[in-house]
């Protein structure tokens, strides 16, 4: 993740450890994740055995870790951090 915005070079962490708090919405969409894989496990495989469980939706989750990780932050610095969109931010960065 850029330390700063590419584009109009505001600094996303707004005080250090500021993104801990990203960590709650990820463990949100992990659980989410998790319940919608479960569900769809036991209907479509027929409520198989516990490794039949475990092995799809680990291996979903971990390959969504990724876009979990971005979103979550994304959303957290969106919901929290206090910056608000400015159209011409990029205008002024390139005029600096
Ligand atoms: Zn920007």
């Amino acid at each position: 993740m850029h330390e700063h915005c590419p584009s109009c070079d505001v600094r996303y962490e707004v005080e250090p450890g500021f993104f801990y708090g990203a960590m709650y919405i990820s463990y949100a969409f992990t659980v989410g994740i998790m319940l919608v894989g479960g569900i769809l496990v036991f209907n479509f495989l027929n409520d198989p055995p516990a490794e039949g469980y475990v092995v799809p939706i680990t291996t979903v989750s971990l390959l969504l870790v990724p876009a979990n990780f971005r979103t979550a932050r994304v959303l957290f610095i969106h919901w929290f951090s206090g910056l608000k969109y400015d159209p011409s931010a990029a205008a002024k960065h390139e005029n600096s």
